[in-house]
């Protein structure tokens, strides 16, 4: 006997990041520009208080929504950067990292048949997550010609006026793509005419870089009440393992994701929701170095890729760059053999959907030595081919 799986589960595919990491782990001359995550250990001050709290033997189950402390924590903490106001008990939910918040999200929001535009390219979760939840997907495609912001002209061209739900992430993964108050202000505009709910990704809220603060889409006029807002602490707090999250929206929308939630989780982790709680208590000043870190490796691996010839879009968050791969390639091809001659991992654009075609998504989430290192085995590799293209300086 088989067991018959679910066709919703049978029509996604393995993630192509995955597909490409289990080559890279075959060698171990490979400096990794793949991963998401950051290489700095969560802060110590965190880790000291989740260690305390093993210590006392605080190791049951916290509230289904999270420990009323760490959201009376979070909502100071969105008050005080984000100008985000949401009340601890109705309207904050602690996930098992910002993948389940969204998960639910699309659970809790999304019918059978739904379609749920999402702006790409984007984070490879949201396509399956609609999928599981029995909805479709319709892709919006941002364009590095405008440096990868979502546009309403993109929007009305990939018919999202129909859609009933819409997803955008920035800072942006893959592209490192942000959005200003200035960009965000018509594509509220058209959330609201059109009557979508709006899914908005903010994991990189506190990595933006050149002065540019991030706004979310939820505090502009008339967007509260049709949008919820993912964060967590994986990124800014470099706490990828611990596993924690949080989601931010109207009472209701938080009311359904909670009662999935309550059957599914229970509750977040608990002694990541002590370390969580100590984060935005006192780590202020660790996430300030690391993103000051991140901003100095950023400005090397853009201005490296320039001087070797292979364009690269002016990545302002988070902690990727999206250089073009030279013509002639594609991505798929020149991120394989770059690793296979040079030992170099970086992501193909394309597993990130539309508009990511020839593309890179490097991290710099990497040391400086190894970025350092990496960028001359790239060039190394486009010498041999003669491959260098003229720089730009258009
Ligand atoms: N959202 C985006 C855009 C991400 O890049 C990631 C992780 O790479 C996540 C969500 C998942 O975050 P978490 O570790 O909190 O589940």
């Amino acid at each position: 006997m088989t067991i018959e799986l679910s066709d919703r589960v049978e029509s996604v595919g393995p993630s192509g990041i995955r597909r490409f990491f289990e080559i890279a782990e075959e060698r171990d001359d490979v400096i990794s520009l793949g991963v998401g995550e950051p290489d700095f250990s969560t802060p110590w001050a965190a880790r000291d208080a989740a260690i305390a709290s093993l210590e006392q033997g605080k190791t049951s189950y916290t509230a289904n929504r999270g420990k009323r402390e760490l959201r009376e924590a979070i909502s100071r903490y969105v008050e005080d950067r984000f100008d985000l106001e949401y009340g601890a008990d109705e309207e904050i939910l602690v996930t098992a990292g910002a993948s389940e918040a969204v998960d639910l999200a699309f659970r809790a929001i999304v019918d059978p048949g739904d379609t749920v535009a999402v702006a790409q390219p984007s984070y490879i979760s949201y396509e399956p997550g609609v999928i599981f939840a029995g909805g479709e997907v319709l892709s919006v495609p941002t364009r590095e010609t405008d440096d990868f912001r979502l546009t309403v002209e993109e929007l009305e061209r990939a018919g999202a006026a129909d859609a009933d739900v819409l997803v955008i992430c920035y800072p942006n993964n893959p592209t490192g793509a942000i959005m200003t108050r200035a960009d965000l202000e018509p594509i509220a505009a058209f959330a609201r005419e059109h009557d979508l709910t709006v899914l908005s990704d903010e994991i990189y809220a506190e990595l933006t870089y050149d002065d540019t603060d991030h706004t979310s889409i939820a505090s502009l006029k008339g967007m509260r009440e049709r949008t919820v807002v993912f964060n967590g602490f994986s990124k800014a707090h470099a706490m990828t393992g611990l596993r924690l999250g949080y989601a931010l929206g109207p009472a209701e929308a938080i009311g359904a994701m909670n009662r999935i939630h309550q059957y599914t989780m229970l509750s977040a982790p608990t002694t990541p929701q002590y370390a969580a709680l100590e984060a935005l208590d006192s780590c202020e000043d660790d996430v300030r170095k690391m993103v000051d870190q991140y901003d100095r490796r950023r400005r090397f691996v853009l201005s490296r890729f320039r001087e070797i010839g292979m364009a690269c879009f002016e990545a302002k968050g988070a902690f990727y760059v999206f250089p073009e791969v030279p013509s002639g390639w594609t991505a798929e091809e020149f991120a394989e053999e770059l690793l296979h001659e040079q030992g170099v991992a970086a992501v193909p654009g394309d597993v990130f959907g539309d508009g990511a075609e020839g593309h890179l998504r490097v991290s710099y989430a990497t040391g400086l030595e190894d970025l350092k290192e990496a960028l001359n085995r790239i060039e190394a590799f486009l010498e041999e081919r003669n491959e260098v293209a003229p720089i730009d300086d258009s």
